[in-house]
């Protein structure tokens, strides 16, 4: 493979997100991989452009059918890469990034072992809390649930190549553009 894979993974609640959407601003040749989910779609998300928004029964065929790259199940929902895409971007060089869970990012370390793996960190704890809570669109449980999973996660930064701390969004994606740009010059 003539490039190498970039991940970008982390907390719920980190701004993987908002990091990803500064990347297409300042990169924008970088390739962002668009997922599967069971979730339903968020307010003003359009399917194909967040996701590719998908029922259980549709998901567990993509399973079956070996077409994720990697999958995991997040706060009661499923959520995957499509396999082909990023084979054929990587096969043609191109910049390529995922967004994914920390499940995922682990299953990429087993799937591509040269794929690079970058852990976004909250500022301090009390930051993730807010801006989860901020969020306004769940439920205080789901809120609970995505902040007992970011502790585990928190911890899981000592397995990853690169951290990059989201302190200021611009400035983290600026890192992650350079850490893409030195794995798949273009
Ligand atoms: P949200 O529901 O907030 O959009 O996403 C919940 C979590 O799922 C986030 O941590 C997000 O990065 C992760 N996620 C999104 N797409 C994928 C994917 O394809 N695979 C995995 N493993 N996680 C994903």
């Amino acid at each position: 493979m003539s490039s190498r894979l970039t991940v970008l993974s982390g907390p719920s609640g980190v701004g993987k997100g908002t990091v990803v959407a500064a990347v297409r601003r300042q990169y924008p040749q970088v390739w962002v991989s668009v997922s599967c989910t069971t979730r339903h779609p968020r307010p003003g998300e359009i399917d194909g452009v967040q996701y590719r928004f998908v029922s259980r029964a549709q998901f567990e065929q993509l399973v079956r059918e070996n077409a994720l790259l990697e999958y995991a199940e997040f706060a009661g929902n499923l959520y995957g890469t499509p396999r082909a895409p990023v084979e054929q971007r990587l096969a043609a060089g191109w910049p390529t990034l995922l967004e994914i869970d920390l499940q995922g990012a682990e299953q990429i370390r087993a799937a591509v072992p040269d794929a690079q793996l970058v852990f976004l960190a909250p500022p301090s704890w009390d930051e993730l809390e807010r801006r989860l809570s901020r969020r306004g669109t769940e439920s205080r449980a789901v809120v609970e649930q995505r902040l007992a999973l970011a502790r585990v996660e928190l911890e899981a930064q000592r397995r990853f190549d690169e951290v990059i701390v989201n302190d200021d969004v611009n400035r983290a994606a600026a890192e992650l553009v350079t850490l893409i740009q030195r794995v798949c010059p273009v």
